[in-house]
């Protein structure tokens, strides 16, 4: 008789490895599959900040950022491994939003997630604080603090405690196929392994609806929008360790930050497309970038200077805004047509708020789960 898991995971990205950590360390036997490497898409294509997402306090969503500033203060414990503190600039123009709402945006981005550890913001003279940096019409501007985290290792180290904890983790074999039975699913591989689960978690990140639609044979409830976000990446702009969020006139912002002690991280876009499959950025996207790192900087570059690009694609939950605008939160959709085989299906999400989210998963899936330990443990222990 083939061994039952109480929890079959698809997808190793940061969500599907959080969600592997938490139940594997509440003693369920947990098994993930990664149709890849774990952490090889969207999980390793982001910006790499854990951030509170200072812009979407401007579309109201305090909930979204008061739980993403409280987990960056637990990633920070964590995982300080992998974590830097780094200052953001936003240099001010007076075109753009005016000073006293920034001042707002930032003091409640300070306070909305309770005690920080990091710095508190302010406003700061750019000429004396990063000369010889910005053109000279940017005198004043304003710094606040996030982190900067290396993504990919974060998904790592996540798998890494799952296995050490007990799950099984299977690389390079991709969920094929899908039958729900009356007490278990049964789940085929591309190489035929069959594996025998109770509930079945659909965390693909962008694939999302493919898997359900193909692979599970339902109809998903919930649409989404894809939402590609490139990033180009050039030799250090300037030395000091300090980011900058450029605010453009589309009031969409970009952020330029050092990145791997010799180089600049520039990014990023919102553009719609309509397959998750291979992301790559196209020119327009290189131009928008490139203008307006020069609308700001002294020094001026050109699509020469790129030594590398990368882009991923936002599985967003369409809410029927413009691609700015599109809420960043998660949402679960939990199928229990079936009470013995549940299945939920994450849509959205932020790198930062993974620890949160696979939380959540596993409480909601705890009347499933009647002898499992419903405390919560992933934020006390270090990854
Ligand atoms: C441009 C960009 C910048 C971002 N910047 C930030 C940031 O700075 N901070 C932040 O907090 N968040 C950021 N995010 C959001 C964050 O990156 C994502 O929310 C997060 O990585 C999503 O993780 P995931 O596990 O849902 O998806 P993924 O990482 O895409 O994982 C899903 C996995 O499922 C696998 N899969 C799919 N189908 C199958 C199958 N049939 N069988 C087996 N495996 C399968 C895929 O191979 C993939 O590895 C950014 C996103 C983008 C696109």
């Amino acid at each position: 008789m083939t061994e039952k898991f109480d929890i079959l995971i698809i997808g190793g990205g940061i969500n599907g490895a959080g969600i592997a950590r938490d139940a594997a360390g509440r003693n369920l036997k947990v098994c993930l599959v990664e149709k890849n490497k774990v952490g090889s898409a969207t999980s390793s294509w982001s910006t790499k900040l854990i951030h509170g997402g200072l812009r979407y306090l401007e579309n109201y969503e305090f909930r979204l950022v008061r739980e993403s500033l409280k987990e960056r203060e637990i990633i920070k414990k964590i995982a300080n491994d992998i974590i830097s503190p780094i200052p953001f600039i936003i240099p001010h123009f007076p075109q753009q939003r005016p000073k006293w709402l920034i001042q707002l945006g930032l003091f409640i981005y300070d306070h909305l997630g309770g005690k920080s550890s990091l710095p508190k913001s302010k406003r700061i003279n750019i000429k004396k604080e990063i000369p010889n940096v910005l053109k000279n019409e940017f005198k004043i501007g304003f710094q606040y603090f996030d982190l900067q985290v290396d993504d990919k290792k974060l998904v790592e180290l996540n798998i890494n405690d799952a296995k050490k904890r007990g799950a099984l983790i299977i690389e390079n074999n991709k969920v094929i196929n899908v039958k729900r039975n009356i007490d278990h699913w049964t789940i085929t591989l591309n190489d035929k392994t069959t594996l025998n689960a109770k509930i079945l978690i659909n965390a693909s990140g962008p694939w999302i609806n493919n898997v359900l639609n193909n692979i599970i044979n339902l109809n998903s409830k919930k649409s989404i929008r894809l939402v590609k976000g490139s990033h180009i990446i050039t030799e250090k702009l300037y030395t000091q360790n300090k980011a900058f969020t450029l605010q453009n006139t589309d009031n969409r912002i970009v952020f330029v930050i050092p990145y791997k002690e010799k180089y600049s991280l520039i990014g990023t876009t919102e553009k719609e497309v309509y397959s998750p499959d291979n992301p790559t950025i196209d020119n327009e996207e290189i131009d928008y970038l490139i203008n307006t790192v020069n609308k700001f900087f002294i020094r001026q570059i050109s699509s020469d200077e790129i030594v590398e690009t990368y882009a991923g694609i936002r599985p967003l939950i369409e809410d029927f805004n413009e691609a700015s605008k599109i809420t960043r939160d998660y949402i679960f959709d939990l199928n229990i047509s079936d009470s013995n085989t549940p299945l939920l299906n994450i849509y959205g999400g932020k790198l930062t708020t993974y620890r949160k989210l696979s939380e959540n998963v596993l409480h909601s899936l705890g009347p499933f789960l009647p002898k499992t330990k419903l405390s919560s443990w992933t934020g006390s222990k270090k990854l």
